[in-house]
């Protein structure tokens, strides 16, 4: 990525595969990066802080904003609607900001065609048993939620197509570096090999 064109960063991958946490360090690690606070209809859970981990307003306002074309992309994700706001992702990218998007796959596609000088990167957890794990570690949802999540995780690694690199999160602080590392050289051509192919084949069996 080149120091003097700022630019979007889209970050997907399953529920529960740690992608929060991984922005955050990124984005503690990287002055020049910073992370889109989206807009969402899902309830807030105990840990989250109004306006730092979300935006959470009303179906009533969400659905306005579409109608304002407020964002640059929205998505239904497990019944609750999700979006990007626009302008502040364009004011951070004016300032000369690179944005991190921590949005789901199909927020991804919809950025991916309107910027196509995105980086599209994709996480994947080490095995079904450790993503099944996380999701209950986690303790913010219930038994049907991680079920949901789980089931849902099985459909959205075969994403992982749309891509311009998949990382594996085994350790998060490893994960980072190598994202970073990969936002300051992207280097799309090297985006698969065999240790990837074999996660997502096993998610299939
Ligand atoms: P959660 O409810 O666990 O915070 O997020 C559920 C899913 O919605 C995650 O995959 C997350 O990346 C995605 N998500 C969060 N914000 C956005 C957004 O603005 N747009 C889209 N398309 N997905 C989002």
């Amino acid at each position: 990525m080149s120091a003097n064109s700022p630019s979007i960063i889209v970050i997907s991958a399953p529920s529960g595969t740690g992608k929060t946490t991984i922005v955050r360090e990124l984005i503690k690690n990287n002055k020049n990066l910073v992370a889109s606070v989206s807009y969402t209809t899902r309830q807030k859970r105990a840990n989250e802080v109004e306006g730092k981990d979300y935006n959470f307003v009303s179906l009533e306002l969400f659905s306005s904003m579409i109608e304002e074309k407020s964002f640059l992309e929205h998505a239904k994700v497990f019944d609750c609607f999700y979006g990007t706001p626009k302008k502040e992702v364009e004011d951070s990218l004016n300032n000369g900001l690179n944005v991190i998007l921590e949005i789901d796959w199909q927020g991804a596609m919809q950025v991916k065609k309107e910027k196509s000088d995105c980086l599209m990167l994709f996480i994947i957890p080490p095995s079904k048993e450790e993503l099944m794990l996380r999701l209950r570690k986690r303790g913010t949802d219930s038994n049907n939620e991680i079920r949901l999540r789980f089931d849902e995780a099985l459909n959205d690694i075969n994403q992982y197509k749309n891509f311009d690199k998949v990382f594996i999160n085994d350790d998060v602080t490893s994960t980072v570096q190598a994202i970073a590392a990969f936002i300051k050289e992207p280097n799309k051509a090297s985006s698969l090999n065999e240790e990837v192919m074999t996660i997502i084949r096993s998610f299939r069996s």
